[in-house]
């Protein structure tokens, strides 16, 4: 039986703590820092990744692979991007039985060896866009672990690319944070806010961080992923130069963007209840469980061929659907732990269904326990499972417009922020010691400020005028 779970308002770290255990997610590794992922917990990011990369393919992105060390001297040559990542970075000295001449960089990202590379590929404006990505792992030492969201090591995707025109690189950035807002929206149905970072929380070398911030059901936001306007910082720093139609050398412009295992994380915490996960269909590695019941080992077997049956059915319709026919567990067992694995429909059936030609359909998210006829499972399943994607969708978005308040002031915004947390938006002058002010109060940080608004009203820490509305919350 699973463990009962610690209420998500009593006590919410321990309830994600415990949902990633139970539900079969991932554990601690050996080293600190390090995490297994277990098999249910990568079948979701295998699901992730699939909506990731055909979009990536869609929008003309092509893969490849670096390695994993970076020689030292070539970390070292964009300032602020290695003193960005100089805390956080693992350095190998010894190899094959002696110190090594140059030590070896375990890769945080990989900015530094793709641009020292980019710098033999690109020589005219002909050899320009490059757009590549790779799926990786990267290293960035942390003291403090939690599964999925802060690990020493973590899987990922990385896209650089390099452009011959400012303007061409701008829109990349920007198209491939429209990527990963609708696979945030419409494949992990977490509703999120897109804008860009202030010059603190940007990445280290970057014109300007884009990033989309979803927000999670304790209150606090998580940042799903970043897309950075690079300029020509990197194309300057490891000399990528091209000649341009004029037949003048100039520097590349580039871009680079990450969405991580850390979303995974984010998964758990923008939909579970207190019954564990809720998936959402499009991403869920099972989205129909069905779960036979019987007594006898007559009624066994005449379930069991049933469940076979729609199971075939489902199952060449496209549906990832499971049968679960463990005969150590009772069905009050399965049914909560499939819950528990946040399935998004569960199927009962028994010996009187079977006659009966039909199922009980049991959705995770919206209710609506019934019996349907076995044609109607059938037919009915995919838009089923859009009904859950849909109202865990809602549910997300209802849960996020109750959280967004206008910071009319600090102390209201501290006051608010120490009860219930949320998104708190207000005008800002853009001035860092003010954020900074506003981070010392509150423990909140810019999460994000919003492209298309307006900057109407007066700093909410200074009384200057505001340059820009900020979406201030505390974060993962
Ligand atoms: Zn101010």
């Amino acid at each position: 039986m699973p463990e009962r779970l610690p209420r998500q308002s009593e006590d919410f770290p321990a309830w994600y703590v415990e949902v990633v255990k139970q539900a079969g997610l991932a554990e601690h590794g050996y080293a600190r820092g390090t995490q297994i992922i277990k098999a249910y917990g990568y079948a979701l990011w295998e699901n992730m990744q699939a909506a990731l990369d055909r979009r990536f393919k869609a929008t003309g992105h092509e893969n490849l692979y670096f390695p994993l060390f970076i020689p030292q001297h070539m970390l070292e040559r964009e300032a602020e991007h290695v003193e960005g990542f100089a805390p956080e970075v693992a350095v190998v000295t010894y190899g094959g039985g002696e110190e090594l001449d140059e030590p070896l960089i375990v890769r945080p990202t990989s900015e530094a060896i793709i641009w020292s590379t980019y710098a033999r590929w690109v020589q005219s404006y002909r050899d320009l866009p490059l757009l590549y990505n790779q799926w990786c792992n990267v290293v960035r030492w942390e003291m403090r672990t939690r599964l999925f969201l802060r690990t020493s090591e973590f899987l990922w995707q990385e896209g650089h690319t390099a452009h011959a025109r400012a303007e061409e690189a701008r829109e990349e950035a920007l198209r491939m944070l429209e990527v990963y807002r609708e696979v945030a929206e419409d494949e992990l149905a977490i509703p999120v806010l897109t804008g860009r970072k202030s010059e603190s929380e940007k990445f280290p070398g970057a014109v300007t961080t884009y990033a989309i911030e979803g927000l999670m059901r304790d209150g606090r936001a998580l940042q799903c992923g970043t897309s950075h306007f690079l300029g020509q910082n990197f194309a300057r720093a490891y000399d990528v130069r091209f000649l341009n139609a004029a037949g003048e050398q100039e520097y590349a412009w580039g871009t680079s963007w990450g969405f991580s295992t850390r979303m995974v994380g984010g998964v758990i915490m923008a939909h579970g209840d207190d019954a564990g996960l809720r998936l959402p269909p499009r991403i869920a590695p099972v989205q129909v469980v069905i779960v036979p019941i019987y007594r006898s080992d007559a009624e066994r077997s005449e379930v069991l061929e049933a469940a076979a049956r729609l199971h075939a059915a489902l199952s060449g319709n496209g549906v990832r659907v499971r049968v679960d026919d463990r005969d150590q567990y009772r069905p009050g067992h399965k049914f909560n732990e499939w819950e528990l694995k946040g399935v998004p429909i569960r199927i009962e059936l028994g010996p009187r269904d079977v006659r009966a030609d039909q199922a009980v359909v049991v959705p995770r998210a919206g209710g609506g326990k019934r019996p349907e006829a076995t044609a109607a499972v059938i037919a009915g399943m995919a838009a089923w499972l859009e009904d859950v994607q849909r109202t865990l969708y809602r549910e997300a978005l209802d849960f996020r417009e109750a959280n967004t308040h206008e910071a009319p002031d600090l102390a209201t915004m501290r006051d608010g922020i120490e009860g219930d947390g949320g998104l708190w938006v207000g005008p800002w002058c853009g001035d860092e010691e003010c954020e900074h002010k506003v981070t010392e109060e509150t423990r909140a940080t810019i999460r994000v400020l919003p492209l298309d608004d307006d900057a109407a009203g007066t700093c909410v820490v200074c009384g200057r005028p505001a340059t820009a509305r900020a979406v201030w919350a505390r974060a993962y």
